[in-house]
């Protein structure tokens, strides 16, 4: 390995020392294992850049696993967009694996540990079993079910499998200590009965395994060497390695559960319940709405999976929970846009501008380069007349000396073209500007060489042809919540915090070079941000939403 130990993250120190002691290097497995409930979102993204890219370093397999044990909430869509972003992101999984083709194999250990006498069937109900769980400092009580016979326990959890018991009528439990520190110890459930259709099994099985159950034995199940999951886990991990005694055969790998912290993105939430929130009270239109901070979503808005793996991989994994702005991941965005964006002027508060000494009628096409980040980006031409249009924010009749954009008897140069000169604002009788007449420097064309074109002026406006301006829709998204922590408080409900401007859509006017743009094309609207052609764009109106400006417009109103 070349780094050095200190380069290496915690996680990739416990496997080193693996390495180091008793595992070979071909015992490495990971996995990343989704409960297909929902679509997958930025703090997802850590979790996959973190297994998959422990995957490539060791050259080891990551299997996608669909941790899918609870038919009440799972559906096949989520499982198609789940592996959908993952692929997206630039992963390749080694085996697609399904908790739910475990089911079986579940059920024959579950025998076992009863066999064993080491789970019972208990028939009372969730809230009895609740209120005998005690408290960490107090012990929990015993159910009066706990010593039922092995022969009664087989019995009545055939009777759960085959579906002759009501849901609600019995639970299996795991049989360890009522009286353990740890409450997940105090005989944990492991199977509940459940009459609903599951997306893969149907209605073949009416018992469904709980999670800690499931999840362990999957991974012994799939020898996954490294088992990686947030913090919350970490009370969990007892559970973890108690069920893997049950089952565990000495020749055989045996999973370990480690903890990592998770990642809190803030403006936003991150949990796919909150998320199944916004999108079922039609605060945003879907999962994939480009304000979402699902990975469907940022795709939409224009992020590339560089800058979400750039991303993840600066934030890094850690043993510690914390909130990163969200400017940083649009930080990386830019990063990666700036390299690969087209360049093109668009003007989305159009004011028109006459500039009178040009010859009516006269257009020419002046050429413009693609990306100066990227020669092999090319050139393209761009129409010029005599009205054009520039922003509405570009021009003031009269401002102070920093103000470098158009001002009345002051200078500009129009991008890539000429410079002109504000001579005139004409208004209507309410005062408001309708358009601005200016004249130009006819020897002042960029790129041409005369001294003219060499000239310095302050100020360079991005405009179009008002002639050749192809109208286009363009959504401005902002951050969908006002607070940087919208969960922070338990008392109240996040959705107060949504803020109510996260979408305004104008009209602009592109450059004529935009009009064969298609759903995903990605461009920099020059002096603006960064823009991508959305999915509902139609051949008569092409649709843009803003992935991010060119700036941090939030730091300035902030500091
Ligand atoms: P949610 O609460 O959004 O449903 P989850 O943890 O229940 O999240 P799963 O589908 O069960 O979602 O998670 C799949 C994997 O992704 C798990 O290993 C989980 O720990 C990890 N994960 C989920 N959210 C984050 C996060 N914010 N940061 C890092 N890892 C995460
Ligand atoms: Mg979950």
């Amino acid at each position: 390995m070349s780094e050095t130990r200190e380069s290496l993250n915690f996680i990739e120190h416990i496997i080193e020392d693996d390495l180091a002691g008793d595992y070979v290097h071909d015992q490495l497995c990971f996995r990343f294992p989704p409960e297909p409930n929902g679509y997958l979102h930025i703090g997802h993204a850590s979790s996959i850049c973190l297994n998959f890219g422990l995957g490539l370093k060791y050259d080891a397999p990551v299997n996608l696993r669909f941790d899918d044990t609870n038919p009440t909430k799972e559906e096949q869509e989520f499982v198609d967009a789940i592996k959908k972003d993952v692929a997206w992101l630039g992963y390749e999984w080694a085996n697609e694996c399904y908790a739910s083709d475990y089911f079986q194999q579940l059920y024959d250990w579950a025998v076992q540990l009863i066999k064993d006498g080491n789970a019972y069937v208990d028939s009372q109900s969730s809230e009895e079993i609740a209120t005998q769980k005690g408290t960490p400092s107090e012990p929990g009580q015993a159910s009066p079910y706990r010593d039922r016979s092995v022969e009664e326990n087989l019995e009545l959890f055939e009777q759960m499998k085959n579906g002759d018991t009501p849901e609600g009528q019995h639970v299996l439990r795991a049989k360890i200590d009522m009286a353990s520190p740890n409450m997940l110890m105090r005989d944990p459930v492991m199977y509940r009965v459940l009459h609903k259709h599951h997306h893969r099994t149907g209605t073949d099985w009416k018992i469904f395994p709980m999670y800690d159950w499931t999840h362990g034995e999957s991974d012994y199940i799939e020898q996954v060497s490294h088992s990686l999951c947030t913090l919350e886990f970490q009370p969990h991990r007892e559970l973890y390695d108690w069920f893997l005694d049950q089952v565990h055969q000495p020749a055989k790998l045996r999973p370990k559960q480690r903890e990592f912290a998770r990642r809190n993105l803030s403006h936003t939430v991150v949990s796919k319940r909150k998320l199944a929130r916004l999108v079922e009270e039609g605060i945003v239109n879907g999962w994939d709405d480009p304000r979402m901070p699902t990975i469907s979503g940022l795709r939409r808005r224009g992020y590339t999976a560089t800058a979400i793996r750039n991303f993840a991989d600066s934030i890094g994994v850690g043993k510690r929970e914390n909130l990163i702005d969200v400017s940083h991941l649009e930080f990386c965005a830019r990063e990666d846009l700036n390299k690969t964006s087209p360049r093109v002027m668009t003007v989305l508060d159009p004011l028109k501008v006459v500039i009178t000494n040009y010859p009516e009628g006269q257009e020419e096409f002046l050429i413009s380069e693609n990306n100066p980040e990227d020669a092999s980006a090319g050139e393209r031409e761009v129409p010029f007349s005599r009205e054009i249009y520039i922003e509405r924010a570009d021009f003031r009749e009269e401002a102070n000396r920093k103000f470098f954009r158009l001002k009345l008897g002051h200078e500009v140069r129009l991008k890539n073209a000429y410079i002109i000169k504000a001579e005139k604002a004409i208004k209507d009788e309410d005062g408001n500007i309708l358009e601005v007449h200016c004249t130009y420097d006819e020897d002042s064309k960029s790129g041409s060489g005369t001294e003219a074109s060499l000239r310095k002026v302050k100020g360079t406006l991005h405009w179009v042809s008002a002639s050749h301006a192809l109208p286009v829709e363009v959504r401005l998204y902002d951050r969908l919540f006002s607070e940087a922590a919208p969960d922070a408080d338990k008392d109240k409900d996040f959705l107060e915090f949504v803020n109510p401007n996260s979408l305004e859509v104008v009209t602009a006017f592109a450059e004529p070079s935009l009009k064969d743009a298609k759903a995903g094309d990605r461009f920099q609207f020059q002096r603006l941000g960064y823009f991508v052609v959305d999915p509902d764009s139609k051949p008569e109106k092409i649709v843009f939403n803003r992935t991010v400006g060119l700036r941090d417009t939030w730091a300035k109103l902030t500091s």
